[in-house]
């Protein structure tokens, strides 16, 4: 590496490229986020849907072009649209608030005061430092405290905070802090074990591993509450 004591200017940002990879990489790796909150720009949504549409598709185009594709091929022609389409309307969708699922509250009319656990709520998301996928399963628990919700607005709002660019330590924070805020209560638990395809599919290639984050709040942090949740969760169901 050395010569005469000195680098040269090649070996030099030979060097830098190297640190600066190891840095990236670094961070990839870590999957520590800053704050429960995605990190969005003030001026994320000031682009209409087809507007951000249009920009994908052709930035998209340009990465396959780079890549040496042929984009006169058939099979090829429609990819930059389709990619971008998706990204905006369907596996990125939960960035926008004005995606949020419409919840309606009901009064607890039968007084049911112990726990509800929804689990086996089936998610995709994509891991914000590779865009590959993380999937799995979230399981969720509130008491009420005076209202409940629709059972099937649990899985939307799990599906909404999935659809942005992710870390699997802020989606569980982000699904637990909204139902806080939508049934009234800190009573909320929630589990998510999860596969992600950039540990299965590169770096390590560990294909068998998963990745469990817990979010226990209110009654949930005492021992008795949480070991009924969570032997709720992990029983065996003969059904
Ligand atoms: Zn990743």
């Amino acid at each position: 590496m050395k010569q005469n004591g000195t680098l040269s200017n090649i070996q030099l940002n030979n060097l830098i490229d190297e640190i600066t990879q190891l840095e990236i990489d670094e961070v990839g790796d870590a999957h520590h986020s800053t704050s429960a909150n995605t990190p969005l720009r003030a001026d994320a949504f000031d682009l209409t849907d087809n507007a951000k549409i249009a920009l994908i598709e052709g930035h998209f185009r340009e990465i396959m072009n780079v890549l040496g594709l042929d984009l006169t091929d058939d099979s090829l022609a429609g990819t930059p649209q389709r990619v971008a389409k998706m990204y905006v309307k369907e596996i990125f969708s939960g960035l926008n608030p004005a995606n949020k699922p419409k919840v309606a509250l009901f009064e607890n009319k039968y007084k049911y005061g112990e726990m509800l656990v929804e689990k086996n709520i089936q998610f995709f998301s994509n891991c914000e430092h590779h865009f590959v996928p993380i999937y799995g399963m979230a399981h969720v628990a509130y008491i009420s405290s005076g209202k409940v919700i629709g059972l099937s607005k649990i899985n939307r709002i799990v599906q909404y905070f999935s659809k942005r660019p992710q870390v699997q330590e802020r989606l569980t924070v982000q699904i637990a802090e909204e139902l806080k805020v939508m049934l009234d209560t800190q009573d909320v638990a929630i589990v998510i074990d999860a596969k992600h395809m950039c540990v299965s599919t590169r770096g390590v290639q560990d294909t068998t591993s998963s990745t469990i984050t817990a979010h226990y709040s209110g009654k949930f942090s005492e021992e008795k509450t949480r070991n009924e949740f969570l032997a709720h969760i992990y029983q065996q169901t003969n059904h």
